[in-house]
């Protein structure tokens, strides 16, 4: 029972030479380890093909390495063939492939039915409105489970590999303040390992349902980051006096700003273009406001979408997706491309809004990888970013730029050959460490 560290409940490992199944409970690591034999990339290999004219990327060079790690950093990255000293704490990483955390920047932790039975959401006969109405009567019922349920969805993005997250919370006339308090409990319990970001969210409509006053009161509470929104015209049915609240709010209590709009072009450009006017005047909200879902950003012609990327570039303003499925396909190569943060959240994981969400950003970064990209390995190997805040091993080039000795030891390991491997197969997360702390899995001592 002392030959491994972790999760008895971590997956079987597979495809990686021999690994020994971890037997034991998740427990602390110590402060300063060794981790043998990493895989970590190191550069792309090109070969010349008999039917193409140049070179091209076919595979993605590995090597194994040994880690020092300390105090919830990367102190050192060794030679595989380093010599451990004799007595220090080290464990086997057995050939996985490290990965940088992923992060899950747009998630509801605060209200879901998960934890607790299988819920599908219901038919709607009036859209968004009959969604609202359901809010109204479950959110009373579910504030006594929400932070069993909390946790469970916390357990969740850790078993695949999660360890950053940005997530939402009502502030409505319903749950009042009441959601806040269970979120911001439940995230002190994490606090070692998991980086929560809190948004209070007027999700009934800041104006419509006259939440202002509830939001000065969640912000002045403290430990809040972002000021949310949703949909200025089709639920406060004032555009421009939404906006300007918002601004308002997010220049009284110095937050940023992160804003559902999920209109079509004809009012959510406008809103958009009026919070970069704010920006531009308020520079404390220069890269510090973040869209969310935007799907209006795919009616746009190229050179449309062109423009308001330059400006969300200029201004600092970050993109915010889920990866709808099924409707017109998000841009979010363009706007990555385009110099635009694109961040990606799991959204709703089981609550009546949404029944698909599973905490898998890396699924993400697969979905966006098959929507907007080709299946070669230099293409699927660039996706990878959008999983993880775009700290990548390698950069667009193709030379190592993670992990560096200094680096904050928040990684996964899994059984894959490369990143591209990791995104297009999306194999199991063995082992989770958040700031050098193993949070989810196991790893074997090192023999
Ligand atoms: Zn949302």
């Amino acid at each position: 029972m002392t030959e491994s560290i972790g999760s008895a409940t971590a997956a079987p490992m597979m495809d990686i030479g021999t690994v020994t199944t971890p037997v034991t409970s998740v427990q602390d690591l110590s402060k300063a380890y060794y981790l043998t034999n990493v895989r970590l990339e190191t550069g792309f290999v090109e070969e010349k093909r008999a039917w193409l004219d140049s070179p091209v990327i076919t595979h993605t060079r590995t090597a194994l390495k040994t880690l020092r790690i300390a105090d919830g950093r990367i102190a050192e990255v060794l030679d595989a063939t380093s010599v451990v000293p004799p007595g220090a704490a080290a464990y086997d990483a057995q050939g996985q492939l490290m990965l940088p955390t992923f992060r899950d920047m747009h998630i509801h932790l605060d209200k879901t039915f998960y934890g607790g039975p299988w819920e599908a959401t219901l038919p709607t006969q009036h859209g968004r409105a009959d969604r609202v109405a359901q809010e109204r009567e479950v959110l009373p019922k579910l504030l006594p489970l929400a932070e069993e349920h909390t946790a469970a969805m916390v357990r969740l993005m850790h078993s695949h590999g999660t360890t950053v997250c940005r997530s939402h919370c009502n502030v409505d006339p319903v749950s009042r303040l009441g959601n806040l308090e269970h979120l911001k409990a439940s995230l002190e319990r994490f606090k070692d390992t998991l980086d929560a970001a809190i948004i209070v969210f007027p999700q009934h409509g800041l104006l419509a349902s006259d939440s202002v006053g509830l939001m000065r009161e969640a912000l002045q509470s403290g430990g809040v980051s972002y000021v949310g929104g949703v949909d200025p015209t089709s639920f406060d049915h004032a555009m421009e006096k939404s906006v300007d609240t918002t601004v308002q709010l997010a220049l009284d209590f110095n937050v940023g700003i992160d804003i559902h709009v999920h209109e079509p072009r004809e009012t959510a450009i406008p809103a958009f273009n009026r919070i970069m006017d704010h920006m531009e005047k308020n520079k404390q909200l220069q890269g510090n406001v973040t869209f969310s879902h935007a799907y209006s950003l795919a009616e746009l012609s190229k050179e449309e979408l062109n423009d308001i990327a330059a400006r969300m570039k200029a201004l600092g303003v970050t993109l915010a997706s889920a990866v709808p499925l099924g409707k017109g396909t998000m841009p979010l190569r363009e706007l990555h491309e385009a110099g635009v943060m694109v961040i990606c959240g799991t959204d709703s994981v089981m609550d009546w809004w949404d029944s698909f969400g599973n905490c898998d950003i890396l699924q993400k970064a697969h979905e966006i990888a098959r929507l907007e990209y080709r299946s070669t390995e230099y293409d699927i190997n660039r996706t990878l970013g959008f999983a993880t805040g775009f700290v990548t091993p390698l950069n667009d080039k193709g030379e190592q730029v993670w992990p560096k000795a200094g680096d904050e030891a928040s990684f996964n390991l899994l059984p894959a050959s490369c990143s591209a491997e990791a995104v297009a197969r999306l194999p199991v997360r063995n082992a989770v460490f958040h700031r050098g702390k193993l949070v989810y899995g196991a790893v074997p001592k090192a023999s």
